[in-house]
């Protein structure tokens, strides 16, 4: 196995660094379940005044954190509005449907990853013994890279309003939204009931997920997190990198965004590789491999340079904090290699 350069397959493959490792080795810990952990009460405390929120809760990934918000939502027999390609619907099992017996109506995104508020009234189902209780509506910030149109966020929430159902965000790479557009995590996650937050992906802590949202509803998610399993014990450990990758990680997740576009710049003027760098938002690269014939040869040599990529004739690029500039010169230098 050669050194590995860069790893784009996501921007989960991130190795706590010396420092985060060394402030989660002297972390104080206490049990969890208990509330005993200060490393644990401290972030919580510390990420909910952050967005604006009265509570926090801790989760094992976001998966998780997704989860046990729509369970504390939703009854059954309630259904959530969604994204076709969302992560709650497409990849996370179908957990809502499986545990929480909500049912998902799933609709199309929009070219700007907003779901067409009208299109969601048309899928609104009335107080009727026929139909589920439809109840919440789920949108995603960054999907797929792209962030949302920061004026949809207040149009959203008043549409919620308006038909009586709760608004939740899936919020995995919500700090690369705000560095994107220059805000606060409040001025997004004010106008949501609850935001599930990753720091497990461009921020670099090892594990870890976090809910916010009102008190009321936290205290439900505990309580579905410890039926799903994931009441931990001395979790301060993580809880520690969790905090030290948001008051140090956040602000260079611009560093990902502009290697992610000099990335896609490159690979562009690459004959052989079809890319629109005018598409990148955040820290996703998308290409397309114009000779399907040539897809598994080119992830076989850029292995053996020491470069992972993931996907089939399209492929998507994830930058972030283990890929430096230099790594995006190597990748460009040997695609170019590759393709000459
Ligand atoms: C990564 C991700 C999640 C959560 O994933 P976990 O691997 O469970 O932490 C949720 N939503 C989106 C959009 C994601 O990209």
């Amino acid at each position: 196995m050669p050194e590995i350069i860069a790893d784009y397959r996501s921007d989960t493959v991130t190795r706590p660094s010396q420092k985060m490792r060394q402030i989660m080795a002297t972390a104080e810990v206490g049990d969890d379940v208990f509330a005993d952990d200060p490393g644990v009460n401290h972030l919580e405390a510390y990420l909910a005044e952050r967005a604006g929120k009265e509570a926090a809760l801790f989760c094992a990934s976001g998966t998780q954190s997704n989860l046990v918000a729509l369970l504390a939502h939703c009854q059954r027999g309630d259904e959530y509005i969604v994204g076709q390609e969302a992560h709650t619907y497409k990849y996370e099992g179908g957990g809502a449907a499986v545990l929480g017996s909500i049912q998902p109506q799933p609709l199309d995104y929009e070219p700007d990853s907003t779901l067409d508020l009208l299109k969601v009234r048309a899928k609104l189902k009335a107080d009727d013994v026929h139909f589920a209780r439809s109840r919440l509506l789920c949108l995603e910030n960054t999907r797929s890279g792209e962030v949302l149109p920061l004026g949809y966020h207040a149009k959203a929430a008043a549409f919620c309003t308006e038909n009586k159902l709760v608004l939740h965000l899936d919020g995995a790479r919500l700090f690369n939204a705000m560095v994107k557009q220059g805000v606060e995590l409040e001025d997004i996650s004010r106008h949501y009931d609850s935001v599930s937050l990753c720091i497990s992906k461009g921020l670099g802590a090892p594990i870890g997920s976090l809910l916010v949202g009102s008190r009321a509803l936290i205290d439900e998610a505990r309580k579905w997190r410890k039926m799903l399993g994931g009441g931990m014990r001395q979790a301060g450990i993580i809880a520690a990198a969790c905090e030290y990758a948001l008051e140090n990680n956040i602000p260079r997740l611009q560093d990902d965004h502009d290697n992610a576009l000099r990335l896609a710049q490159g690979l562009a003027e690459i004959p052989g590789i079809s890319c629109d760098a005018s598409a990148v938002q955040t820290n996703m690269v998308f290409i397309i491999i114009d000779d399907e014939t040539k897809v598994e040869p080119y992830k076989a040599y850029m292995a053996e340079q020491g470069i992972v990529l993931l996907g089939g004739q399209v492929m998507r690029l994830v930058t972030h904090l283990d890929i430096n500039t230099e790594a995006i010169e190597k990748t460009l230098e040997f695609s170019r290699g590759f393709f000459a």
